[in-house]
């Protein structure tokens, strides 16, 4: 019987090439997605993962919101059961504004979309996880932070803030739920080709490759594989693998 993965921000991007990877490794797919306009995308990413022999899920729902996040953890379980062994937080936001300028209402948004909806999926989810995994049949959060995590953006305070607090969540729950069969890792990406690069221009995309050793921005493949060596490396927990084509080191 298909294991069941939860992934938020399914629609698009990193989340997209995750939910289809998450699909081609054999899980049933809850995929999460919050903009009424992101719904027809979400059923087509849905319609290539059953291309797998999987079912998947559709929920919209906002996972800034706790009762959001409880009506799509139900959701799962109404369809799938409550065997779920994978949870992949990746819905994310972000504002370009400098400190002063900056609103309360929009880096509460941030941290709210980020980091807050990262705890109450983890919190929701890991009663169940608890509740069937072992060593031999381990359940895996995979929490998607940023190189904005590692080290300093300009105009990105809030987020870089939510990213390296995803950090260190997925730290101390990795020490938690060490030797219960639960492993939480992060993965911190580069820059890397998708919506969120969408306002860039081409010079720019030129100007922000030429600062990356490799020399070029990442696709979002290259996401997708490290969350699979996550998810096969049983003997990995509370890391971060970040691929970014050495733009950070760590
Ligand atoms: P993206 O293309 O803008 O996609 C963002 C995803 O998050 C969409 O699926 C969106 O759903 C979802 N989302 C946003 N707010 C949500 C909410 N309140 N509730 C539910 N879903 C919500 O971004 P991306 O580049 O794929 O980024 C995915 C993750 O990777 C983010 O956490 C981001 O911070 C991180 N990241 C990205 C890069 C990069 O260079 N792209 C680098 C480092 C880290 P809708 O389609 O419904 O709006």
């Amino acid at each position: 019987m298909a294991k069941t993965a939860i992934i938020t921000g399914g629609s698009r991007g990193l989340g997209a090439a995750m939910a289809k990877k998450l699909g081609e490794m054999g899980f049933n797919v809850v995929l999460a997605y919050h903009s009424a306009s992101s719904e027809k995308l979400t059923e087509e990413v849905a319609a290539e993962i059953e291309k797998f022999g999987v079912e998947t899920l559709i929920v919209r729902a906002d996972v800034s919101k706790f009762e959001d996040c409880e009506k799509l953890v139900k959701a799962t379980i109404d369809r799938f059961g409550d065997r779920i062994s994978v949870l992949v937080n990746n819905a994310g936001i972000t504002n370009n504004c400098n400190w002063i300028d900056i609103t309360p209402d929009q880096y509460e948004r941030v941290i709210a979309t980020n980091l807050m909806s990262f705890m109450h999926m983890t919190h929701l989810v890991l009663p169940y996880m608890i509740s069937h995994s072992s060593k031999d049949d381990q359940c895996n959060i995979v929490n998607i932070s940023s190189v904005g995590g590692l080290t300093g953006v300009i105009n990105q305070a809030d987020y870089c803030a939510s990213k390296a607090g995803v950090i260190g969540m997925s730290r101390a729950l990795a020490l938690e739920y060490a030797g219960k069969g639960i492993r939480v890792n992060c993965i911190a990406p580069g820059m890397i080709m998708t919506d969120m690069l969408r306002g860039v221009n081409q010079d720019e995309l030129n100007a922000l490759a030429a600062t990356i050793p490799e020399g070029y921005i990442g696709g979002v493949h290259d996401i997708a594989d490290a969350m699979e060596y996550l998810l096969k490396a049983n003997y990995v927990t509370g890391q971060v693998l970040s691929p970014n084509g050495g733009f950070v080191m760590q």
